[in-house]
């Protein structure tokens, strides 16, 4: 599956031109915006913000939310999409 990110300048796709795994639930994603006009790049993160169903093998070094500098629930997901819906 891939991952969408759509520019903040232009609203164009980006694509993802590297990322790497910081944490087991935080990775940061370098973005190129696709539109040549725009040019945009930037630096981008996704987190594992919660467990939704629970693991068959759970890891008991695994304590979540490792990337504590990240806000997790800064925005409520339903302000996040009203913007653009
Ligand atoms: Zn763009």
């Amino acid at each position: 599956m891939t991952m969408r990110w759509d520019c903040p300048h232009c609203e164009g796709p980006c694509r993802v031109r590297t990322s790497k795994q910081m944490h087991s639930d935080y990775r940061v994603a370098y973005l190129q915006c696709q539109n040549p006009i725009c040019g945009w790049c930037g630096k981008g993160e996704y987190i594992v913000t919660e467990t939704t169903s629970p693991s068959g093998m759970p890891n008991s070094n695994y304590k979540g939310q490792l990337a504590d500098h990240v806000p997790y629930r800064l925005i409520p997901p339903d302000d996040l999409f009203r913007s653009k819906r």
